[in-house]
């Protein structure tokens, strides 16, 4: 993997609070990473810089630099959901996933994560301690600033149901906690009363036994495999399920005939037509292109409008 190993953010002392002086520890970043290395589908173009914090402090003080210096800043979770552009993205990517890694089990039954948690880790773990909750998101490849954003879900649950609390931190030197009242969880969208980055989450789960949960994980990871193209290079689904159309988007792609039409290397899976995956050496714009051409077919066959569900970072042609 190539770029530098960077010292650039001096880390104040403290709790990094605004006007404390400077430390002399320091922040991981690199520059002209190539994104494709960093997303599950093994696509993208390089990013100008990567800042990958150790803790929710650190956000907080990059945030706060880059604003500063007005570069943009991207936040990376899993590239579980991400399409970056094959010119690449011109912004410092905040990647959570590699050091924001903490889960912690409180007395009181609750469990804390930060943001870069994988959802299959935590799934597992809570299977460890008899608690029940995260079954059904076990087998989705994000970490948890990823799933609390997105919303994710599967098999009739979503993340937002055992949720307590979210914190995010902000470009003013702010990290502020939210209730899960106070969140609006929607369908793959969460609409937070402020902006900011996902630091750390709280959730409360339900009692169970290791063997039950493991087993529904089990079962549910075992519906998946048989459904989906698994192991395969992907960003999930690629469009959203229509609102008010009784059928999926896969379904709808297949009906356009759309399944395993192909650009370049980028193809709709066979298995699962509204899976997008990367055969080998596929580009950005092989799948825009392909993306183009499933919702055109959609709505000229079935009179459907599918919006993606991915999220497109970087220059696409119109
Ligand atoms: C094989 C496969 C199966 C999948 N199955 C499902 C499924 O069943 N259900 C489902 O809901 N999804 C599914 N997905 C999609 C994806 O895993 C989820 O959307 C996941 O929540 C994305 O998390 P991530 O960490 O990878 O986010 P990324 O892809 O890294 O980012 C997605 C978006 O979230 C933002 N973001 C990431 N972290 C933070 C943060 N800490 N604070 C603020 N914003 C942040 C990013 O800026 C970006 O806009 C699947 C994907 C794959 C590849």
């Amino acid at each position: 993997m190539s770029g530098n190993w960077e010292k650039v953010y001096p880390r104040r002392s403290g709790d990094g609070g605004r006007g404390a002086a400077a430390c002399v520890r320091n922040i991981e970043v690199s520059f002209h990473l190539k994104m494709r290395d960093y997303t599950t589908v093994g696509i993208g173009g390089a990013a100008d810089r990567v800042a990958f914090p150790r803790s929710p402090a650190d956000v907080r003080e990059i945030l706060v630099t880059e604003r500063r210096s007005g570069r943009p800043v991207r936040v990376l979770g899993a590239g579980s959901n991400l399409l970056v552009a094959d010119a690449g993205v011109a912004a410092t990517v905040l990647c959570t996933k590699k050091h924001l890694s903490k889960v912690v089990f409180l007395a009181d039954g609750s469990v804390v994560a930060e943001a870069g948690v994988m959802l299959p880790r935590l799934a597992v773990l809570c299977a460890l301690s008899g608690l029940s909750g995260m079954e059904s998101l076990s087998g989705i490849p994000g970490t948890v600033g990823g799933a609390m954003t997105m919303n994710a879900g599967a098999y009739g649950h979503s993340i937002g149901e055992v949720t307590e609390w979210v914190e995010l931190a902000d470009g003013e030197g702010e990290i502020r906690r939210i209730d899960a009242r106070s969140l609006r969880f929607g369908y793959r969208e969460t609409e937070f009363p402020v902006q900011g980055v996902v630091v750390r989450a709280g959730f409360r789960f339900a009692d169970g036994t290791r063997e039950g949960v493991f087993s529904l994980m089990r079962q549910l990871n075992e519906k998946r495999r048989g459904n989906q193209p698994w192991g395969e290079k992907s960003f999930g689904s690629t469009f959203r399920n229509p609102p008010r159309a009784p059928e999926g988007a896969g379904i709808l792609l297949e009906r356009a005939g759309m399944k395993g039409a192909r650009e370049g290397d980028a193809c709709f899976s066979e298995k699962h037509a509204n899976f997008l995956v990367n055969l080998g050496r596929a580009t950005a714009a092989d799948v825009r292109r392909l993306m183009d051409r499933g919702q055109r077919a959609v709505r000229e066959r079935c009179g459907v409008l599918l919006v993606p569900e991915v999220k497109l970072w970087g220059e696409f042609d119109a």
